[in-house]
């Protein structure tokens, strides 16, 4: 089979040590962090577990040998959405942000050729964001993470639009993750808001940009959504026939067919899914989906597209999916990343 570069674009990483910023700022439920004896480590929001976390999810060197065994040389990493702190005082968020951005930008120095970051900044205030947003360019890092929502607000709102500006002027790629779902507390049960909400989360996300006309006001900027885009793209019917049959609900800020974005952000992946996956090919065209694992989290792909290597796909749209596609969301050449 011909061997293909590999840069899988939607990974997250950790510092191994966090500092105890809810003793720092004297206030909230920053996420610390409890090392064990057996190398791994206890994800604790204030008192509440969240999530145990393992040497992969901060190990460099260890990482880049997992991805060896999956022939994938490249990876973009960004920190957990959890970390985001939108909720925190924007000048505490920033400090955050700053702490958390320079360990990947570190990684990024130290491995060129395997590691691409992805910065987080104050998404709750435009001035912190953007000035963050300077900083992530000069520490060498190629975008941003956002979430779907910020504290509950949706992406058309206008008080995020000097942050996309900014990203668009400064030439950095923005990735949307779902996060905060929404109906956590009412379908806690069943892992419902992962499998439910993050779905949703990221359509709303997708289909607020669009209705917001936030591609219109921002025509060079580039997005990719994860998890394939989530419920947006299988619900594309719905949501046209939305548009067409109430204008005077959907089409109030923009009045262009939801359909003609198709193809103009990006997707990841991440569907667990070859069925799915060739519809969203169909749709987006394989320069518009990126591989993506959310590695190393369990309910990711952590065989990273191996399901896409066994898929019946022309090798031209198996190279735009493993590669080609990130490195135009990125703005990056693919001869820096061949060794
Ligand atoms: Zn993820």
């Amino acid at each position: 089979m011909k061997k293909f570069l590999k840069i899988d674009m939607h990974t997250h990483i950790l510092p191994k040590h966090l500092p105890k910023f809810a003793d720092k700022f004297g206030y909230g439920d920053f996420i610390h962090l409890k090392h064990n004896e057996g190398g791994s480590a206890d994800m604790y929001k204030g008192d509440e577990y969240f999530r145990t976390i393992n040497a992969s999810t901060w190990d460099a060197e260890l990482r880049m040998k997992e991805y060896r065994e999956h022939n994938t040389q490249v990876q973009v990493v960004c920190t957990i959405p959890v970390m985001f702190s939108y909720w925190a005082k924007p000048q505490d968020t920033l400090e955050l942000s700053k702490f958390l951005n320079d360990d990947i930008a570190q990684k990024v120095l130290d491995y060129p050729k395997n590691y691409i970051g992805l910065g987080t900044v104050p998404m709750q205030d435009a001035k912190y964001a953007v000035q963050e947003l300077e900083r992530i360019k000069e520490i060498g890092l190629e975008g941003i993470q956002i979430g779907t929502n910020i504290n509950d607000q949706n992406l058309n709102e206008p008080e995020f639009f000097p942050i996309f500006e900014a990203a668009q002027e400064l030439d950095l790629a923005i990735m949307v993750h779902p996060w905060n779902m929404m109906g956590f507390h009412k379908m806690r049960k069943y892992w419902l808001p992962w499998l439910v909400g993050m779905p949703a989360e990221t359509s709303r996300a997708i289909t607020s940009m669009i209705f917001g006309g936030v591609f219109e006001k921002f025509p060079n900027l580039r997005v990719n959504f994860s998890h394939a885009g989530g419920s947006f793209l299988p619900t594309i019917g719905r949501i046209e026939h939305g548009f067409n049959c109430r204008p005077d609900l959907v089409a109030v800020d923009n009045d262009i067919n939801p359909r003609d974005y198709i193809g103009k952000f990006w997707v990841d992946s991440i569907t667990h899914d070859p069925k799915l996956l060739e519809y969203i090919i169909d749709l987006q065209g394989s320069n518009r989906v990126s591989l993506g694992s959310d590695y190393p989290f369990p309910l990711g792909d952590l065989e990273i597209g191996k399901f896409i290597e066994e898929m019946d796909l022309p090798d031209k749209d198996k190279e735009n999916i493993f590669s080609n596609a990130a490195l135009e969301w990125l703005n990056l050449n693919k001869s820096d990343f061949l060794s």
